[in-house]
């Protein structure tokens, strides 16, 4: 790994760790009024790997070994940001309770000795956790069970049982790294303008028979790009023109690649051939 690598995997982290901290909070709000069991996690996991390409695509960074560091940082980061944001709003809310419901709030103020509602409602997490503040909303959160549904005020949680959720919290940590790595390595194999190393622009060109796409690969095979005489069909691989944005590539690379259409889950598509994009000798950047 050179230099240059490792300053794009430390641009990247930052970079994903900024966006996972602002989808954690805005996830972290929106669950506040609305919540349904693994929803926002997987709102997470596609976003977050959305993104990862994204700053992959503009540092023009092929990961590879830093794939699993940035997934893995990601995933920390959206999680933490996500509960502390809904345990601060649980503490806030409370506050909210206090002011709505008490019959005698000086009273209140008098008795606990605390001046505002949050102070009182800090004083009773302490009561029930021994911790104030939103670690004491996380607790009382965690003592509670997961929460499996929250609509209009109405909570649903599971039977709280600390090994459960800790099974829980590490098997969701896991499902996003793995997705956003997931993600990062199919970019790797994506081909990269070899004069600036942007990722090439990818064109469908059309389907061609199982016939041509033969004849294509062995053409490709010899250096040979007979893509003119060709003419698209209905069904087959698929051919995929490749080029430079920055106008590198004055011959286009070429990928044939067979989709796989029926294939539940891991579906996409299997390269079947490519012929690499023809660079000019000097470079303009
Ligand atoms: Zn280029």
């Amino acid at each position: 790994m050179n230099l240059h690598n490792i300053l794009r995997l430390g641009v990247a982290l930052a970079a994903m760790c900024v966006v996972a901290l602002v989808l954690g909070v805005a996830t972290g709000l929106a669950g506040r009024v609305l919540t349904i069991l693994g929803f926002y996690e997987v709102l997470a996991a596609l976003t977050l790997s959305v993104a990862a390409v994204a700053v992959a695509h503009g540092l023009r960074w092929r990961p590879r070994a830093g794939a699993l560091l940035v997934a893995l940082m990601a995933a920390g980061c959206w999680l933490t940001a996500h509960r502390l944001t809904d345990a601060w709003g649980f503490r806030a809310e409370q506050a909210q309770t206090v002011l709505r419901e008490s019959h005698d709030l000086a009273e209140d103020f008098l008795v606990s000795g605390a001046d505002t509602p949050m102070q009182l409602v800090d004083l009773g997490l302490n009561a029930e956790t021994g911790a104030d503040g939103v670690r004491g909303a996380l607790l009382v959160e965690w003592r509670a069970g997961p929460l499996v549904l929250r609509a209009i005020g109405l909570e649903r949680r599971l039977p709280p049982q600390p090994v459960a959720q800790a099974l829980l919290l590490s098997a969701t940590l896991a499902f996003l790294t793995v997705l956003v790595r997931r993600a990062l390595l199919h970019l790797a194999a994506e081909p990269a303008c070899p004069v600036c190393g942007r990722y090439l622009r990818r064109d469908r060109w059309g389907r061609v028979s199982a016939l041509e796409a033969e004849r294509l690969r062995e053409a490709w095979s010899r250096n040979e790009s007979p893509e003119a005489s060709l003419t698209p069909t209905a069904d087959g691989p698929e051919l995929l023109r490749e080029t430079c944005g920055a106008g590198h590539t004055p011959r286009p690379g070429w990928s044939l690649v067979q989709v796989r259409r029926r294939t539940l889950g891991s579906g996409g598509a299997a390269l079947v051939a490519r012929l690499p994009a023809g660079t000019t000798t000097t470079a303009s950047e």
